[in-house]
């Protein structure tokens, strides 16, 4: 599984941090650092309620 980031979506709401912040690391303006990221094996759980916390629906995950 891969998370994508719509860098045109996120705010910086930092919200998918909150939940993981080694499967979701930030800039320094608060912002999802990455553009596409894998997701290690057994962390699909964390992934995606990272994914849902987003308000922006900036995230998507790739299986
Ligand atoms: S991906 Fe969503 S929750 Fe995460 S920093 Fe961007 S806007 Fe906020």
């Amino acid at each position: 599984m891969k998370v994508a980031v719509d860098k045109a979506l996120c705010s910086g709401h930092a919200r998918c941090n909150a939940v993981d912040e080694d499967l979701f690391p930030l800039d320094d303006l608060g912002y999802v650092e990455f553009d596409t990221a894998e997701i290690p094996a057994g962390q699909e759980g964390p992934a995606r309620r990272g994914a849902d916390a987003c308000p922006e629906r900036a995230l998507s995950l790739l299986e």
